[in-house]
């Protein structure tokens, strides 16, 4: 076994803020520690929201910090063809269907069932997909797609479980309610997630799984936002024969309200305390790793 592998991977859809130091300080930690290497990955699948500009900021900033990391980069936008190859997979053991509706379609479907009680909800909070495309003839789903139809493909999840029993991940770190050890996975709970859809032949979730595989990853250090995304994570790792890495979820850095960071929160973008006249040595207090 070679020396434990780290990776960082921010999207490039906004400048780094304060949680992003954290979770990037973090991984070059651990990767110092255990004379392991960190591996940088650009997760810029979603064209519509990623700008080239905010990737070579995510340089500039790392660096600023005091970050190395190994290069060349993983940029997914470059290997699609890898995640359309583990799809192919998925779809060639019956477990991946086109899905039509849009999601004002999918909110009316939820809101028409909601008669017997509140509809089951995803961790993230969002209704679960109703299912309704999984009925479809394949008459049906042939003619829909040759009239140009927008759709998602999503995995059958109660067919994906049944591949996958007992499921469970290593947790170093410590999931909401302070969950750690062996933590039980429950896919289920995030119902028919989607894979990809008809213009981008994959998700967040699909290629995350592919990547962590193909890089080699044997530790994920990553914020506790992404706990219950590992559920979905591990099923796909072993549906698509894929090794299982560790987790480590940290805790999220919080505004003076109590709310996780996001992309848009000037004050606490590392750029703008730069500007201000914090150091990397100041950021490094700010998260409580001084
Ligand atoms: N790209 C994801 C994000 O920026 C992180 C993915 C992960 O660490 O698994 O939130």
């Amino acid at each position: 076994m070679g020396p434990p592998v780290f990776r960082f991977a921010p999207s490039p859809n906004g400048h780094l803020h304060l949680g992003h130091a954290y979770s990037a300080l973090l991984n070059f930690q651990r990767a110092r520690e255990t004379g392991g290497r960190l591996l940088l990955r650009i997760e810029d699948i979603d064209a519509t929201r990623c700008r080239p500009e905010f990737e070579a900021a995510i340089y500039e900033d790392l660096a600023w910090l005091g970050i190395e990391w190994e290069t060349p980069v993983r940029r997914q936008s470059e290997h699609l063809a890898d995640y359309r190859a583990a799809l192919d997979k998925l779809s060639a053991l019956g477990l991946v269907y086109p899905a039509f509706e849009s999601r004002a379609e999918i909110a009316r479907l939820v809101a028409a069932r909601q008669g017997d009680g509140p509809w089951p909800r995803d961790p993230d909070g969002a209704p679960l997909y109703p299912g309704d495309a999984k009925s479809l003839s394949a008459s049906e789903r042939d003619r829909l797609i040759a009239s140009g139809a927008p759709y998602a493909l999503r995995l059958d999840m109660a067919a994906a479980c049944r591949r996958a029993d007992g499921l469970a991940w290593n947790e170093l770190g410590e999931g909401p309610g302070g969950a750690c050890g062996v933590v039980p996975a429950r896919p289920e709970a995030w119902g028919d997630v989607i894979l990809a859809r008809k213009e981008t032949p994959t998700s967040y979730h699909l290629s995350v799984v592919v990547d962590d595989a193909l890089q080699g990853v044997s530790e994920i250090v990553r914020g506790q936002d992404l706990f219950h995304a590992t559920s979905v994570h591990r099923l796909l790792q072993v549906l698509l024969g894929l090794p299982e890495p560790a987790y480590r979820h940290h805790r999220l850095i919080c505004d003076g309200e109590g709310r996780k960071l996001s992309k848009s929160s000037g004050s606490t973008g590392l750029r703008a305390l730069r500007a201000a006249g914090t150091t990397p040595a100041g950021i490094r207090q700010q998260v409580g790793l001084g």
